[in-house]
């Protein structure tokens, strides 16, 4: 126990009696394989991703003493998702707009600060808000994928930057949100963008000078390309058809990856097609592969092993970019050494991670576009419906695009032999949109009417399609595919997870708690009220002998911003205040009052448009407006509420905003690329007359006392 000898000792005396120990002589793959247990140096702590942490001091018989050590306030004011490091006694974390803070993990002073100094109009090409979570260590470095798309060294001492590379073509609409992994000296980085249409790949750089190794591209390119692209990307492409490339294709690699030293596999997830209507992206049909599928290459060379593919020809969002996490389980008697994952689908797969063999399948959310997987071929027994890409009708889907489990991390806890899943549940109306074009400009490429599935300005409706979006804790049983318990959570969009081996579970929710429960049982042991909404994962680590819980809190992500976000906000979700918060055992510290909610009224001009404006507006609204500005416009507590906006009122000031781009360093840039002023007008007198409707629903709530 050499570590947890150095974690007694303290940090001062760790760097000379444990040179190997991350805070000294840097962090390596042994130690990332096998970290010292009071340290987190990984974004899953450890290279299998299992989120536990081997720390008892804090355990389900003390863990009511908890208590705020201490907390910092991020100075960004979006979701924070990332998952903190802590490497010799220094806490270090990403926030929105991809900055870097260090902070002393005793004390809570802070180190130093990095910002990339990302454009703000770089926001118009995240689909889902300004995000990142989180860094990854190597050696003395520290890097963060940037949101325009860069890969960034930091000197992990002093946060000045050692190199910087740009991974992406940045006339594209990629973003990188994900947290780097390094395997061997090589640092590993995906990207997203695949909502509006670009291909997906995954690069590795050198640690030491940043120069770039090998590229694994997830599909085909264009057809010029096929003469020297390698087997597995010739084979990939005969399951595409018509001219797939030219809307990028998607198969984005934005989240999830893992890496079995032994095996020498590193396992990334791949994201949805692009776009998401199949009729569109490959007419006729095929796999697509390898979209929405978990696939091992070596890290080495990024050459092709095996894949599994969990939504063959996917054309609901149904990424398999969810946390990847490897374990070995007693399965029929014998040792497997397998990859678990929750994909958006909702099923939980368990695989044989040497071979890609499927070893189990059940669905952890409910679902209905399937009746089951078959294990024979490995392949989703599809509902006929469902396929509105060839129907031409409209599908509810259950999961939505939303996913039965979106990036917010799993984590397992071995001796209860669970995994705890983050789970959403959720429908969504696809509506295939006829004679669809790519707008490769701005805005959404989907192929499917998001002003059409918009929310209804039926109260009642949106009252039911609130109660019917929930989230839940689920601690799942990976051997038997069954449910063990669950906590039902009010809002879908909640936090990522922690077990520890004092035998807890701490998972933190939209309406700002963050609670302790029991790993076998699931009871609530211990909570604290964090005033904001929690997405991020908690981690622990120890500092001076005494362990420690921390994590990100604040608001914000897809579910707020996007289509639906306001069921959020009816289930008690709390708006944006960022922090890094600390806890620990007898903790004193205390957060000062939560500020005000201040929310201009709804009071907009009167509707004096046109039926045919609003029909136009609404179309426009969903395709270009809705993603950030909320469904049916309804705006969420994290970006402008468009309904409230004092700029509603003018049609001169509206125009300098969204067509001449006021506003573009808050990431407002103009939409004149894709609309004329005619188009941005009719989305004012659209947005005009629904938030005339929703002050009369306010009304009348208000007169029948509700
Ligand atoms: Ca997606």
């Amino acid at each position: 126990m050499r570590f947890g000898l150095c974690v007694v000792l303290g940090a001062a005396l760790a760097l000379s009696a444990c040179g190997k120990e991350g805070g000294a002589g840097g962090v390596d793959g042994a130690l990332i394989a096998s970290p010292p247990e009071g340290e987190w140096l990984s974004y899953g702590r450890d290279y299998a991703e299992q989120r536990f942490s081997p720390l008892d001091q804090i355990d389900t018989a003390n863990v009511n003493q908890l208590g705020l050590a201490w907390y910092a306030d991020l100075d960004t004011a979006r979701g924070q998702e990332g998952t903190p490091l802590v490497i010799g006694g220094v806490i270090y974390h990403s926030t929105a707009w991809s900055k870097v803070k260090a902070f002393d993990a005793k004390t809570g002073n802070s180190l130093w600060e990095y910002d990339p100094q990302v454009p703000g109009e770089t926001a118009v090409k995240a689909c889902c808000d300004v995000v990142n979570r989180g860094l990854a260590a190597w050696g003395d470095k520290l890097f963060i994928g940037t949101l325009d798309g860069r890969l960034v060294a930091l000197d992990r001492a002093t946060g000045t930057e050692a190199w910087s590379v740009v991974t992406v073509d940045q006339s594209k609409p990629y973003t990188i949100t994900g947290a780097p992994r390094v395997v061997d000296g090589k640092v590993l980085i995906g990207n997203g963008g695949a909502e509006y249409g670009v291909r997906g790949y995954v690069t590795a750089y050198d640690a030491d000078t940043g120069e770039e190794l090998w590229r694994f591209y997830t599909i085909p390119g264009a057809p010029e390309e096929a003469a020297d692209e390698p087997e597995y990307l010739a084979k990939a492409r005969e399951t595409w058809n018509g001219e797939f490339w030219k809307n990028g294709g998607g198969g984005t690699a934005w989240d999830a990856m893992a890496y079995d030293p032994e095996l020498d596999l590193l396992y990334i997830g791949v994201g949805n097609g692009a776009p998401w209507n199949q009729a569109y992206r490959s007419p006729g049909g095929g796999d697509n592969l390898y979209l929405s599928s978990i696939v091992a290459i070596r890290p080495d060379s990024g050459e092709y092993v095996w894949h599994y593919q969990t939504t063959p020809g996917e054309t609901w969002d149904y990424t398999a970019t969810q946390h990847i996490m490897l374990a070995d389980l007693e399965i029929d008697g014998q040792q497997r050494k397998v990859l678990m994952q929750a994909p958006k689908n909702g099923f939980f797969y368990v695989l044989d991670r040497e071979t890609g063999e499927l070893i189990s399948a059940d669905n952890y959310v409910p679902q209905s576009w399937t009746t089951g997987i078959d294990m024979k071929t490995g392949r989703p027994i599809e509902v006929a419906e469902a396929r509105y890409d060839k129907t031409g009708q409209p599908y509810i889907g259950t999961p939505g695009p939303g996913g039965g489990h979106s990036w917010q991390p799993m984590a397992f806890h071995p001796d209860a032999g669970l995994v705890y899943i983050p789970a959403i549940l959720s429908a969504f109306p696809f509506i295939p949109e006829e004679n669809w074009e790519a707008d490769m400009h701005r805005g959404l490429n989907l192929g499917i009417d998001m002003g059409a599935g918009a929310m209804s300005a039926d109260l009642k409706v949106r009252e039911d399609a609130a109660k019917a979006t929930k989230g839940a804790l689920i601690a799942w049983d990976p051997v038997a595919q069954k449910e063990r318990w669950r906590v039902s959570h009010p809002a879908p969009w909640n936090g990522g997870v922690l077990a520890t081996a004092g035998g807890l579970v701490f998972q933190g929710d939209a309406g700002g708690n963050l609670v302790a429960y029991g790993a076998m049982d699931g009871r609530e042991l211990w909570s604290f009220h964090a005033q904001t909404g929690i997405l991020a994962p908690p981690i622990t680590f120890t500092v001076d002998g005494e362990q420690h819980i921390a994590l990100l809190v604040g608001y914000g992500g897809v579910w707020p911003l996007s289509p639906s976000g306001v069921v959020g906000e009816q289930a008690g979700a709390k708006p944006n205040i960022s922090r890094l918060l600390v806890f620990k055992l007898g903790g004193e510290a205390e957060l000062p009052p939560a500020p005000p909610l201040n929310r201009r009224p709804l009071d907009p001009p009167p509707f004096r448009g046109t039926e045919q404006q609003v029909t136009s507006g609404a179309y426009d609204y969903g395709r270009y407006c809705g993603g950030c500005h909320g469904d049916a416009a309804i705006g969420s507590t994290v970006l402008p509420d468009l309904r409230r906006s004092a700029v509603l009122e003018s049609r001169q000031a509206w125009q300098t905003i969204a067509h001449d781009g006021a506003l573009k360093d808050n990431g407002m840039v103009s939409f004149a690329p894709s609309l004329d002023e005619e188009q941005i007008e009719n989305i004012r007198q659209y947005v005009i007359k629904r938030a005339n409707e929703d002050r009369a629903l306010e009304r009348q709530a208000r007169e029948s006392g509700a």
